[in-house]
């Protein structure tokens, strides 16, 4: 029998209405257990972990997506995949930085959640668990997983995990990923998109924990004044920025803007360029206001989420305190995250 691993860390899914106050909390994972009795009837064993604490997942910090990637490392022998049940305001952050901090992976780590607690009347919550852990359980008739991946499962959808974000605030069809179609999708069956899916490399499982956070965003906007620039960008608390840029990568073209990219990247900071458009690629090489970046040193994210870039830029920053090593693999695919 297939082995599933149930990880709790907190969110909607799980959560309950405080009569004191009305606000939602957490409860104890046993209960939810019980809301779902479907589960007992899958052929699979399953087991679960519960964080302690249960945490919104508006506090998720780096660290809990190490003391995440410790759990399964210690649990990957034993068991055939992994659910991990996540709050959905952060989710495509923990999975993106999941998917890298997992080397060589080979099992499925399928993260969802819901927008209504599984508790109440038309919860999003009991459907996207079953399939979850029906995706998480599936193998091939070679007997390896369908799904070797970090990915996240959603309102039907399987989404690789570094491509996701959150698109609604409150409807159930909260997730895509913009530049790459799904993975599956859940109908009567589940379809799997076995031609998107990654194979294993071959080598052996590992996780790498260390992360180094010293990365600061910067949306370019109309309107941006040349203190705030030099704010985030000559900083002496970042190492790496992620500019937020118009359409394929623009920016402004004034002087002062590319002066201070210069220094900053003269000073060896590491510049990525990420679009805000949901969908699309950087390609620096259609405007001259792109091309003055990449003269000035700023690297290309291509068709990457911010959430993607984030945990990319935590997990090769924390490899190597060299900050050309870690230009040199942003602009290579290392999970699927980006089109190339
Ligand atoms: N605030 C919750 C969280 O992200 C919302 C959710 O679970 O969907 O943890």
């Amino acid at each position: 029998m297939n082995k599933v691993l149930l990880i709790y860390t907190g969110g909607t899914i799980g959560m309950k209405e405080d009569p004191a106050d009305q606000t939602l909390r957490p409860f104890d994972f046993g209960s939810l257990m019980e809301e779902v009795p479907e589960l007992r009837k899958f052929a699979l064993k399953i087991d679960s972990y519960t964080f302690d604490p249960l945490i919104d997942s508006s506090d998720i910090e780096p660290g809990m997506w190490q003391k995440l990637a410790g759990i399964i490392e210690r649990h990957y022998e034993a068991y055939d995949g992994f659910v991990v049940l996540h709050g959905t305001d952060t989710m495509a952050y923990s999975a993106s930085a999941l998917s890298y901090m997992l080397q060589n992976l080979s099992k499925p780590v399928v993260f969802t959640g819901s927008q209504l607690p599984i508790g109440r009347l038309r919860t999003d919550g009991r459907e996207n668990l079953v399939s979850a852990v029906e995706i998480a359980g599936s193998k091939l008739p070679d007997g390896s997983a369908t799904v070797p991946e970090v990915c996240i499962y959603f309102n039907s959808l399987l989404l690789r995990g570094n491509r996701s974000t959150k698109v609604d605030a409150d409807g159930f069809d909260a997730f895509r990923s913009p530049n790459m179609p799904p993975l599956a999708e859940a109908g009567i069956d589940i379809r799997f998109n076995h031609d998107l899916i990654r194979r294993p490399s071959g080598g052996e499982f590992g996780i790498g924990t260390a992360l180094d956070t010293r990365v600061s965003i910067l949306k370019v906007h109309p309107g941006i004044t040349e203190q705030v620039v030099k704010d985030v960008l000559l900083g002496s608390a970042t190492r790496a920025v992620i500019l937020e840029t118009f359409g394929c990568g623009n920016a402004p073209s004034r002087d002062w803007f590319l002066d201070i990219i210069r220094q900053a990247s003269d000073s060896g900071k590491i510049l990525l360029n990420v679009t805000q458009c949901l969908r699309g690629t950087v390609n620096m090489d259609l405007y001259a206001t792109g091309r003055a970046l990449s003269r000035a040193g700023v690297l290309s994210g291509y068709d990457i989420t911010l959430e993607g870039a984030l945990g990319k830029l935590f997990f090769l920053m924390g490899k190597n305190n060299d900050n050309e090593y870690v230009k040199s693999y942003l602009e290579r695919n290392l999970r699927g995250e980006i089109t190339k």
